[in-house]
């Protein structure tokens, strides 16, 4: 039942059995919305606010930004789009929200915990994605950065929903996030795995450091095996479980990833169709074998590996 290689099938992003598993774009402006249809992108799964203000003096305000997130959602109707609330700091400071004297910036108060020292920036965002979405037929997710305890992704839902927000949810880019996924989805409605940062802060490795490149690598079994912890606890609370980071463009180890528990991939719109033909080649059977075999290696090199030919023996 597995399709050749060079059938690139087209539609939704289906498993060889059915199972379906929603292909979704990440965009830093809404210019790709039409590109990220015309590459089959079912939606939008990170919508990175925080690119539309780099060169911002001062906090957008709430009318410029709800002309934004129409325009936004105004090419993706009847679809779903995750938007996410500004991820200032690290490598993305804005200057009217975060501090420049952090000294491992990486570990300060960046993401959420910079929307919340200055919570009228956070109030104002939620407050113009919500007008947007109620202008919309869109369905609007919304979700939070850096999320790193239970009671930030409680605080973040609570205010969400309080300004109009129907789903709020939060990004699993911290590993403690990770562990406490059970109880962080209790609270939420969603989770959306980073792997860009779950890597990063796993390995304690800084994502833009040459030297320690060879560490930022999502085969390995330790960031698998958190990946697996997200997705057992989003099976056992019956929430989704996207994964919006680097790793799911990465055709094999995506199908590796739905064997984890991955109930949506979002990525690059130009990783669309690789991912898409690569899903159509396994069924879930099969994309569990592959995770099993690579949560049981012990490098990343291994687990791509053990996952490359046990995946030429599947087909
Ligand atoms: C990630 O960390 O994996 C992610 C999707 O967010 P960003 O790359 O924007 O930090
Ligand atoms: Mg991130």
């Amino acid at each position: 039942a597995r399709q050749a290689r060079a059938a690139a099938p087209a539609g939704p992003g289906r498993l060889a059995d059915g199972t379906p598993v929603p292909l979704l774009a990440n965009l830093g402006s809404a210019d790709g919305a039409i590109a990220a249809i015309g590459a089959g992108a079912e939606g939008v799964g990170l919508f990175r606010t925080e690119f539309l203000f780099l060169d911002a003096a001062t906090a957008p305000s709430v009318t410029m930004q709800q002309e934004q997130y129409t325009r936004l959602l105004g090419a993706f109707p009847g679809r779903k789009v995750v938007v996410r609330v500004l991820d200032a700091g690290a490598d993305k400071p804005l200057a009217f929200l975060t501090d420049a004297e952090e000294e491992n910036p990486a570990l300060g108060r960046r993401g959420l915990r910079a929307l919340r020292a200055k919570e009228t920036i956070l109030r104002e965002q939620l407050t113009a994605l919500a007008a947007a979405d109620a202008a919309s037929d869109t369905d609007l997710w919304v979700m939070a950065p850096m999320v790193s305890t239970v009671e930030e992704a409680r605080y973040f839902t609570a205010l969400a929903h309080e300004l109009g927000i129907r789903t709020a949810g939060v990004m699993v880019e911290v590993p403690s996030a990770a562990l406490l996924a059970d109880r962080m989805l209790s609270v939420t409605d969603f989770a959306s795995i980073g792997t860009n940062d779950l890597t990063q802060y796993t390995l304690a490795a800084d994502r833009l450091l040459g030297s320690v490149a060879g560490f930022q690598d999502p085969w390995n079994p330790a960031v698998l095996r958190l990946v697996s912890e997200v997705g057992a606890a989003g099976r056992s609370t019956g929430k989704p479980v996207g994964i919006c980071g680097e790793a799911a463009a990465d055709p094999l180890l995506a199908v590796v990833l739905v064997g984890l528990g991955a109930t949506s991939l979002s990525m690059s719109p130009s990783a669309l169709a690789d991912v898409r033909e690569s899903l159509a080649r396994f069924t879930l059977d099969d994309a569990k074998t592959l995770a099993e075999a690579a949560l049981a290696a012990e490098s990343a090199t291994e687990a791509h590996t053990a996952a490359k030919s046990l995946a030429a023996d599947l087909q």
